[in-house]
């Protein structure tokens, strides 16, 4: 049995396994247009010794050089292109579109992705687009690399360096990814159904915090191994899992797992401990504590009271605790 609230275990048996592509000038390399790069401090000095981190530059890919003349996204005869900022006769749509494609393919086996905000070629979401004469349209999209990226991986976990700043974005992109590089994993090892199911049970009590209707759609597809092949039956419960954990795990919902877990120690406890859990639950769903706060104490007594279904939980520690740089969600 894996005790998974053993953060130092946890985290060792991922850290080999997380292949993270980045934005290259996240890493601090000077490949922007300017000559300047984006250094991005959580990846640098967080995130970096708990993966492998694999580094792309889509328009130094496509051999528009640094410095180079600054671009962005046009609406141009109701065709997307990448222009010039200065000078939109300078149209590099169809060298990006290649070099782009190209390191798509190089993507592959990735466990995720950090991409730069606002450039348009590796912005993840609300990338300002122009019209012909240089007026901003009010729709935005993706830059032209990232979007290639989401359209060919769709189930890869993926954020962007602006947004690790919210704790409950930067929270939830790493529980993905760590869940991402366990699944992985698992199928280096070689899938079947008592791996699949294993997995599952290790997940529930996360995806159920997450979204309760992914928790049951999940459970139905694994309800029936024999009815398609194990590989279907995989990709299907993938598709479940990851669209649920991108759901935000809410204090209402996180109060409803802690409950369920509560009701594991009723008949272990004195009567004023199960109080003082209550009361610490009650606490964190009005927002006076941290989630943190009940979880120490859930584990604080799964250590008296251990309990095989509980203990293999990733609930407790989706990721290694050195990474939760939030001391209020
Ligand atoms: S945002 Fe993307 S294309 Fe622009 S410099 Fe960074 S890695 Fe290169």
């Amino acid at each position: 049995m894996v005790d998974t609230f053993n953060d130092e275990q946890s985290s060792q048996s991922s850290q080999a396994l997380i292949n993270l592509g980045v934005s290259a000038c996240l890493m601090g390399e000077k490949v922007r247009y300017d000559g300047g790069h984006k250094k991005c401090d959580f990846l640098l000095d967080k995130l970096h010794p708990w993966v492998r981190i694999t580094p792309f530059c889509p328009e130094v890919k496509a051999g528009l050089g640094i410095p180079r003349p600054a671009i962005r996204l046009a609406q141009i005869d109701e065709q997307l292109r990448v222009v010039g900022t200065k000078d939109a006769t300078v149209d590099v749509t169809d060298a990006l579109n290649r070099a782009s494609d190209d390191l798509c393919l190089q993507a592959q086996g990735l466990t995720g992705f950090l991409f730069c905000a606002k450039s348009p070629s590796c912005g993840m979401e609300r990338v300002k687009v122009y019209d012909e004469k240089g007026n901003p349209l009010v729709s935005t999209r993706g830059g032209i690399f990232a979007d290639k990226i989401r359209h060919q991986y769709p189930l890869l976990p993926c954020e962007e360096n602006g947004r690790l700043n919210d704790d409950l974005l930067r929270n939830s992109f790493l529980t993905r990814l760590f869940c991402y590089a366990r699944w992985q994993a698992m199928l280096r090892e070689g899938l079947n159904g008592a791996q699949l199911l294993d997995f599952h049970s290790r997940h529930k009590y996360l995806l159920l915090a997450h979204s309760e209707r992914y928790y049951r759609e999940a459970g139905k597809v694994l309800a029936n191994l024999k009815a398609r092949p194990i590989e279907v039956i995989a990709q299907d419960y993938l598709t479940l899992l990851m669209t649920g954990l991108a759901c935000v795990a809410t204090r209402k919902k996180h109060t409803n797992v802690l409950m369920h877990i509560q009701g594991y120690f009723k008949k272990h406890l004195e009567k004023s401990d199960k109080q003082a859990l209550t009361q610490m639950i009650l606490r964190y769903q009005q927002g006076l504590l941290p989630l943190a706060s009940p979880i120490e104490i859930l584990k604080h007594h799964l250590r008296h009271y251990p309990d095989d279904y509980l203990q293999i939980q990733y609930y407790f520690s989706p990721f290694p605790a050195q990474l939760n740089t939030s001391s209020v969600i």
